[in-house]
């Protein structure tokens, strides 16, 4: 009886030993408080209204639902465990419902994935595949777009940053075309290098609660870029937004 409450005890001391470790170690620390950051990830449209058409035929939502399904194992791998997606099956859900989930499930930061088109004035017609398509070759590359007229806003823009930056170190450039001055463009821009943008009257940005941006991965009207969008462009992008959420995550915030 005693021996097994010596070993009762000793069981107790080593596993308390090994948490204190695991607490108190810096990367131990780190991890711990990666895990209580909650990071929603918002896929752009659903599977009924799939947003905008590809050069080749293809709905965004598909582009937007393979960023967020890679980016969310990721998120988890690198100690955001709690990481979510906002409606993970592409079901009918208003821009509010998006925002209210995030709220409920108390997320910390929020990204919405999309990818971008151009004005009908910019679209030619091509044939692909027996199909009558339009595209546009003149503009490429991604965009952030933000609000910087809420609660939020310079939180917003400090992980706007942070990701433009990554986004650039890995070689993507930014699109300028929305600032172009033209009806239907004409948007603020207040990081051209990194493709930042005022869009405060966007819903899903308006509505957040918690630091939030959406990412314009790339113009899938671009021929060339939807292409190079299906190679190892969504791995370099998805570690982009990996890197920019942790840096976001361990800098002192406003
Ligand atoms: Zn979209």
């Amino acid at each position: 009886m005693e021996t097994s409450q010596k070993i009762d005890h000793k069981l107790v001391y080593i596993i308390l030993a090994v948490t204190i470790i695991l607490f108190l170690t810096p990367a131990g620390y780190a991890e711990n408080l990666r895990e209580k950051f909650i990071v929603a990830i918002d896929i752009g449209h659903t599977k009924n209204c799939g947003g905008a058409l590809s050069a080749h035929g293809l709905d965004e939502y598909y582009y937007n639902q393979k960023v967020a399904f890679l980016l969310l194992p990721e998120l988890i791998k690198s100690g955001f465990k709690k990481s979510f997606i906002i409606n993970e099956d592409g079901s009918d859900i208003s821009l509010m419902g998006r925002t209210m989930e995030a709220k409920n499930r108390k997320a910390d930061l929020l990204i919405s994935i999309h990818h971008d088109s151009v004005l009908p004035c910019y679209l030619s017609k091509w044939n692909y595949q027996g199909e009558s398509l339009y595209y546009c070759d003149l503009y490429k590359g991604f965009c952030i777009l933000v609000s910087d007229d809420n609660v939020t806003s310079k939180n917003n823009i400090l992980f706007a940053r942070l990701l433009g930056a990554e986004l650039l170190n890995r070689g993507f450039s930014p699109t300028l075309h929305h600032a172009e001055p033209i009806k239907g463009a004409n948007r603020k821009l207040i990081d051209p290098e990194k493709g930042i943008y005022e869009f405060n009257k966007l819903a899903i940005l308006r509505t957040a609660t918690m630091p939030a941006l959406l990412l314009e991965c790339g113009i899938i009207k671009n021929r060339g870029e939807e292409k190079s969008i299906n190679s190892d462009y969504r791995n370099r992008l998805v570690n982009a937004i990996v890197a920019a959420i942790g840096q976001y995550h361990e800098k002192p915030r406003p």
